[in-house]
């Protein structure tokens, strides 16, 4: 992680609002169909709320239905990371910002198209900088 992204908890919380707090250090979920971002279809490239590295592209974003922000893939591989998530009784294959560790949302099999995943994401973890996206 590079220098800038070595927070304490305390800096996390003067930097994030409340909400954010809670998804990205706590690992929570924002209340499905809530979100900032759950019918955007704005092009641009979505970063990290935290830090501000590049994560998804709007290129990847489709209609989910579920209630959050949903993409067929990560805009960087390398910016993402991914690990077990046993937690509430299920193996769920959470989502990071590789360069903040910031939690992002959870990436399952049920996905369209050739990747067939679907990276959910939660909104109030994305800042989207409008553009022609990637
Ligand atoms: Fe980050």
């Amino acid at each position: 992680m590079s220098e800038t992204t070595q927070r304490t908890e305390e800096e996390w919380r003067a930097l994030l609002s409340p909400e954010q707090y809670e998804i990205m250090r706590n690992h929570g979920t924002e209340p499905a169909f809530t979100g900032k971002y759950v019918s955007t279809k704005d092009d641009g490239t979505y970063s990290c709320a935290a830090c501000g590295e590049e994560l998804f592209s709007s290129d990847t974003k489709f209609e989910s239905g579920t209630g959050w922000p949903s993409f067929t893939e990560p805009g960087v591989a390398e910016n993402i990371e991914t690990r077990i998530d046993p937690s509430l009784n299920m193996v769920r294959t959470e989502v990071l910002c590789a360069k903040c560790g910031s939690h992002l949302g959870h990436v399952f099999d049920d996905g369209p198209g050739p990747t067939g995943k679907r990276f959910c994401i939660n909104s109030c973890a994305l800042e989207l900088e409008p553009g022609d996206g990637r």
